[in-house]
């Protein structure tokens, strides 16, 4: 084979098996390889003592085995939240975050560089679209992790795909990444451990729903009324909030799972009572008899540089989630972590 090497991570096991078929080599040689970099996560060719030499210069030839190169870890001053950046082919790069929270170990990862969605109160979005991540490069992430976790007999409980991007807007290289670290043959990472985040992109959470996958979808949904959802997510004047009720409504309606809504408060913006109460009333068809198929996450705004906004006030914030709860709304007040060294949600962004 010729041309540039590709990334190993880029393939999935059946592209594996073509390639060790088309070089000669036995079949069992392509689970071997699998094993080596999903089990064992093997940084490099000589790492695989199992398969004999030529076939370890042959892959070394042929694919190279990283893309992102840790250049910058930050940890936070409660010791609980680790934030790397990893250098892409320049001039991009990327960051992702390792929460330690008692037992769980939850990850967030990042699917694009920077942002095309552009809300305004997001750092990602204030820096602008750079690139889609490739499937491999979304997984390389989580193999980042994995690897520093085994080392210290840890695991990974949860991945969360709501660092710097848009999940559906890379559609095809997310699922790809989750179908990957799904397989039981890799690390078998359960499709109801994962949360993807949207702004609210309709066309694609159709396409989801229609995937049936049992992923855990959060929808960014921050206000209730279509100027002030406009002008905080511009996406909304593309797909409105009545088109995204009803796209989120079908979701819950075809898989019988519950949407998270991820509400920031900003003082004086979207934080009274009044605005939970309309947050409820559009919550409504969520609301069944017996279970509520949602549930509203609230996340006091982590300042970023562009936008002048506050978080408002614990008070206000437990006030808030206290209107929501009187209407059957569940409701978490979301504790912010990681502010310290940036690492909050919507505070990820590179130069
Ligand atoms: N693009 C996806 C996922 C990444 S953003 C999405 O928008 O859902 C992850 C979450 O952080 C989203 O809920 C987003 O609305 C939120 N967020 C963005 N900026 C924020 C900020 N400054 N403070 C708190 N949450 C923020
Ligand atoms: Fe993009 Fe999400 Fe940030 Fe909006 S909040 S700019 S969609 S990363």
């Amino acid at each position: 084979m010729s041309g540039a090497p590709r990334f190993i991570f880029d393939l999935d096991f059946a592209q594996i098996a073509e390639w060790v078929a088309s070089i000669g080599e036995p079949s069992f040689r392509a689970a071997q390889i699998w094993q080596g970099l999903y089990k064992h996560f093997y940084r490099a060719p000589e790492d695989f003592s199992t398969l004999p030499r030529p076939l370890r210069l042959r892959l070394a030839e042929e694919f190279r085995f990283s893309r992102l190169a840790p250049s910058k870890t930050l940890e936070s001053t409660d010791g609980e939240t680790l934030k790397t950046l990893f250098a892409l082919e320049p001039p991009n790069s990327i960051e992702a975050v390792l929460m330690r929270y008692r037992e769980r170990r939850t990850i967030c990862i990042s699917s694009q560089a920077g942002c095309a969605m552009g809300c305004v109160f997001c750092a990602t979005g204030q820096m602008g679209f750079r690139r889609n991540l490739t499937s491999g490069e979304i997984v390389e992430q989580v193999i980042y992790y994995a690897r520093m976790l085994a080392s210290s007999s840890e695991k990974l409980s949860n991945i969360v795909i709501m660092g710097m991007g848009e999940p559906l807007h890379n559609y095809e290289a997310t699922m790809s990444a989750i179908d990957r670290l799904n397989d039981p043959q890799s690390l078998n990472f359960g499709a109801r451990r994962f949360t993807i985040s949207t702004v609210g992109l309709v066309p694609q959470i159709r396409r989801f729903t229609s995937e049936k996958r049992q992923v855990n979808l959060a929808v960014s949904l921050h206000s209730v009324d279509d100027d002030q959802r406009s002008a905080l997510l511009p996406i909304n004047r593309k797909y409105p909030l009545e088109a995204l009720r009803s796209a989120c409504v079908d979701y819950v309606e075809a898989t019988h799972r519950r949407i998270t809504f991820e509400w920031a408060l900003i003082d004086g913006v979207n934080d009274s009572p009044f605005h939970a109460k309309k947050l409820a009333w559009f919550l409504e068809p969520f609301l069944k008899e017996h279970a509520a198929l949602c549930h509203v996450n609230v996340i006091p705004l982590n300042p970023t540089q562009k936008y002048a906004g506050k978080a408002s006030s614990r008070q206000k914030a437990y006030q808030f989630k206290a209107a929501l709860e009187e209407q059957r709304v569940p409701c978490t007040v979301r504790v912010r972590r990681g502010i310290d060294i940036q690492a909050g949600c919507g505070q990820l962004a590179t130069g």
